[in-house]
């Protein structure tokens, strides 16, 4: 979604274009199955149709369908729940976005609406694994989460050459160039206020700042502990969406057969979901994704190798630590997973290896557990009541992160009030 991207920089004063260089990606994903079945996901349709009529030729028909589901839903929702709260006052863009209503199919069950769609098991598979966009099981979420791939398809998945956090950078120097004093690792350890407005906040190496606006950009959960309640309840674990296992690797030699984006399928899609979310255990055979960003852009790299990011979903932490034990057999789960793909064997030619948990996401990022997107969005109220972008009851203190409306995820998260039409 560069448009927000584009939005953001202008909000600032800058061209999006002076500073990043966006590069579609096409194609968009390998998918590799556990039968060894692998096809290229691609975001130009005539070709993608090719390859979806020999899996399932009714699932032509099935995908125009959903692209179509997909497409109303955006229409819906960008005027409506993308750029207000769900609960404030209809203005004038609403009328024009509620035409799309009633939206049949728009409202159930997620994996029933894909298997409603497609017959292949590839497909359905592919496509169940959009709610994990957001930390959520296709069994649990609402069909409205057909908009992800629909915005996927439509709009392209792109790359940011010097990687996405060439983003950061840019909007640091944007800054600096503003006036802005950036204060980076100062925890806050409190907001403080008066009772009534939000009046700054305390460091956690005992400065205070007084502000006449705070904006939370942690997760939200964690504000009334900021707020000096003892007694706030946390999130509970069944809320959590999912975090992650990650490894990210640098390589001796290049890779020249590997996709830049790729997904290994699990072989057993309904298990790995139950364990995730009911079981609450990292996955026997974890879908694992790989994401080789220096196939795409050599100036990552310092001349041959790759840089590797494998991450594979994981519940999020509920205090128990992970051990070295546990961490090499969710790594062995991992690879094995990605050997019986045909990815190649790298282990042995890493020069550098960083191993991601939940428990350590959680702690480095304050993110309760790990999670990496707030609540996860089950049923629709999960989904579509997030926490506001404004506090209820003190004045001046404002929600920016991925755990509050609309959703986690960077265009979501860089979007905040401003626009999502194109
Ligand atoms: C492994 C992984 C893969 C992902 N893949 C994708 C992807 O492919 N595409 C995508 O769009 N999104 C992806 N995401 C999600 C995306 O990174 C998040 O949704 C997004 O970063 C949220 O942005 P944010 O600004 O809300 O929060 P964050 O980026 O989490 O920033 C919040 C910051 O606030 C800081 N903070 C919290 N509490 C305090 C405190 N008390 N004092 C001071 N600082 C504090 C944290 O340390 C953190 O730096 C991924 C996330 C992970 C972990």
């Amino acid at each position: 979604m560069p448009w927000i991207f584009r939005d953001l920089f202008a909000a600032a004063g800058a061209r999006m274009e002076d500073h990043l260089e966006p590069v579609r990606m096409r194609p968009l994903t390998r998918y590799t199955f556990a039968d060894g079945t692998a096809f290229d996901y691609d975001s130009n349709l005539p070709g993608w149709l090719e390859t979806v009529r020999p899996l399932v030729p009714a699932d032509v028909d099935g995908f125009w369908r959903f692209l179509q589901l997909g497409a109303r839903l955006f229409e819906l929702l960008k005027d409506t729940f993308f750029r207000r709260t769900p609960l404030t006052a209809p203005d004038r863009q609403s009328p024009r976005a509620l035409r799309h209503l009633p939206l049949r199919h728009g409202w159930g069950n997620y994996h029933a609406t894909v298997a409603g769609h497609f017959k292949s098991p590839y497909l359905r598979q592919m496509f169940d694994r959009y709610p994990t966009y957001v930390g959520s099981s296709p069994y649990h979420a609402p069909a409205t989460l057909a908009i992800i791939p629909y915005i996927e398809f439509e709009f392209g998945g792109w790359y940011v050459r010097g990687v996405l956090y060439s983003i950061v950078e840019s909007l640091v120097r944007l800054m600096s160039a503003a006036g802005v004093s950036l204060r980076a690792d100062s925890r806050v350890a409190r907001i403080t206020h008066d009772g009534k407005r939000a009046t700054g906040v305390d460091l956690a190496s005992g400065a205070h700042l007084d502000a006449d606006v705070v904006v939370m950009n942690g997760d939200a959960s964690c504000v009334p502990a900021l707020l000096g309640s003892a007694t706030a309840p946390g999130p509970r674990a069944a809320d959590r969406s999912l975090s992650g296992m990650v490894s990210l690797m640098g390589l001796r030699h290049s890779l020249p057969d590997v996709a830049h984006h790729a997904a290994y399928f699990s072989g057993d899609s309904a298990r790995e979901f139950h364990e995730l979310f009911d079981a609450r255990t990292f996955p026997t055979d974890p879908t694992v994704y790989v994401n080789v960003a220096s196939r795409t852009d050599r100036s990552v790299v310092p001349g041959q190798g790759e840089t590797v990011f494998i991450v594979a979903n994981a519940p999020a932490d509920e205090g128990q630590t992970w051990d070295a034990g546990q961490i090499a057999d969710a790594r062995a789960r991992v690879f094995s997973r990605l050997g019986r793909g045909g990815f190649p064997d790298i282990e042995s030619d890493a020069v550098v290896e960083d191993v991601w948990t939940p428990a350590r996401i959680g702690a480095q990022y304050t993110m309760p557990g790990g999670s990496i997107y707030g609540t996860n969005s089950h049923g629709w109220k999960r989904a579509f009541l997030r926490p506001p972008n404004r506090d209820p009851r003190l004045a001046g203190l404002f929600y920016v992160g991925g755990s509050t409306h609309p959703a986690a995820a960077h265009p979501p998260c860089c979007s905040r009030r401003r626009s999502w039409r194109r």
